[in-house]
């Protein structure tokens, strides 16, 4: 609570000095990975750098992107030397992309900086602590049985109620959706995803829609037609929060949804191109995330593997945390071809699916040359409807993505969440060549 107390006078501050405060974190937690962590000296002394090499964010450029795979392959010397080890909490991504990774947080970083700057992310949505709040969430499937107990009695002192994202069946949505109705003048949280076969159904089945104050998403892209599907069912705003599991909450929506803020008292966040430099404002390229406060396993440069566009905006609320102007999507969302093009946009096509009857798809490319379309239809649509509009969808992919790749349409009965109960839309199993 002091330091959301602390945050909720910094984020009105004027922007040059935020970024002054952000700076200052920086040179102390460079000067500090030089002093403490191997890893961190080895890469200063490679790239012929000492601390005082780094004075800004703008310097950051001179260390080389910390990858997922530099972090396994590094995991010890990234652990700083002398660090209390009980002050030590080991994390493990999702991995809803590729392999879990293991990494530990501070408790001070965790408990402290990462819950201020989430609330204070949710204040913005209007939410307090305390207020009742619909979680549709995947379980941990790690969580040992003490921080099961430990999540399970903070939800309820919390006023939390979690709907199970796992257990999303057709079977299973009567009751969801009856659980649902205590939650007028709540909130609603979750995965995009889930929140959406909620309202899809309620939607469908003509229920009562409960009126929510607000609906919070985060985990997983938030599109457009979730947006605007959210709004028509529930008749409220939606409030897109991008957190991460290494470095939380990351950035979030203001009431005037005109980017996302960056909790830059917390984290530095660069955007930047496939030659690792920064993309010109208004640019898109992938995410890079320094995290402020984690002193226990620094994390300076980490490629997150997501795409975002940058902007110089001032937003209208009046908060001088600088803006991300979008978050579009994992690494992983985009097709690409053998000769390094990358198609994107496909997500854009949604109206078209939907418009044909389509509830729920999952694009997966498996190689190459072979794309996999998963389409789930609505239960109303007869067998010669879904023969129709299937053919239809095959000659669309295929002239979209340019006949270089085999189209498959597969027709299932549920698009399977992961093991945390995420349903991802894209899953690609190929790198990017690149040009
Ligand atoms: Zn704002």
């Amino acid at each position: 609570m002091k330091r959301l107390e602390e945050l909720e006078g910094t984020q009105w501050w004027p922007r040059g000095k935020i970024l002054a405060l952000q700076d200052e974190r920086l040179r102390k937690l460079t000067r500090y990975a030089y002093d403490n962590v191997p890893y961190y000296r080895k890469v200063f002394e490679q790239c012929s750098l000492k601390p005082e090499d780094i004075v800004t964010s703008k310097d950051l450029v001179k260390l080389p992107i910390l990858t997922r795979q530099l972090v396994r392959s590094n995991f010890s010397d990234l652990v700083a030397r002398g660090f209390p080890r009980k002050e030590l909490m080991p994390c493990l991504t999702g991995g809803s992309t590729g392999q879990p990774l293991r990494f530990y947080k501070t408790r001070d970083d965790y408990h402290g900086w990462d819950a201020a700057v989430g609330l204070r992310a949710h204040k913005w949505a209007g939410y307090e602590v305390g207020e009742k709040l619909a979680l549709f969430w995947g379980r941990h499937p790690r969580l040992s049985l003490a921080d099961s107990i430990a999540r399970t009695t903070k939800h309820f002192v919390q006023r939390i109620e979690l709907f199970d994202a796992l257990k999303m069946s057709e079977k299973m949505m009567p009751r969801f959706a009856k659980r649902l109705e205590g939650f007028d003048g709540g909130f609603i949280k979750g995965y995009p995803s889930a929140v959406y076969l909620m309202a899809r159904y309620i939607e469908r089945e003509g229920k009562r829609a409960i009126r929510p104050r607000a609906i919070i998403i985060t985990g997983e892209e938030l599109y457009d037609f979730q947006r605007e599907l959210f709004s028509k069912v529930f008749g409220c705003e939606t409030y897109s929060y991008y957190s991460t599991n290494e470095t939380d909450a990351v950035a979030s929506e203001c009431p005037e949804h005109s980017g996302y803020h960056i909790s830059a008292e917390n984290v530095i966040v660069e955007i930047v191109d496939d030659a690792d430099k920064p993309v010109p404002v208004g640019g898109e390229g992938r995410i890079i995330v320094t995290s402020l406060h984690n002193y226990g396993m620094p994390f300076i440069r980490y490629e997150i593997g997501d795409i975002g566009m940058s902007s110089d905006k001032a937003c209208r609320c009046g908060r001088g945390l600088p803006l991300l102007a979008a978050i579009n999507g994992r690494i992983s969302d985009f097709i690409y071809t053998r000769k390094g093009d990358c198609i994107a946009g496909i997500a854009l096509n949604r109206s078209f699916l939907a418009g044909l009857g389509v509830e729920q798809f999952q694009i997966v490319q498996e190689s190459y040359e072979r794309v996999v379309i998963k389409l789930v239809f609505g239960r109303e649509y007869k067998r010669d409807h879904v023969n129709e509009a299937v053919k239809k969808i095959e000659r669309h992919f295929k002239s979209e993505l340019g006949g270089e790749i085999d189209v498959v349409i597969e027709l299932v009965d549920q698009i399977v969440p992961t093991r945390i109960g995420k349903r991802r839309m894209f899953i690609s199993n190929v790198t990017r060549v690149l040009p």
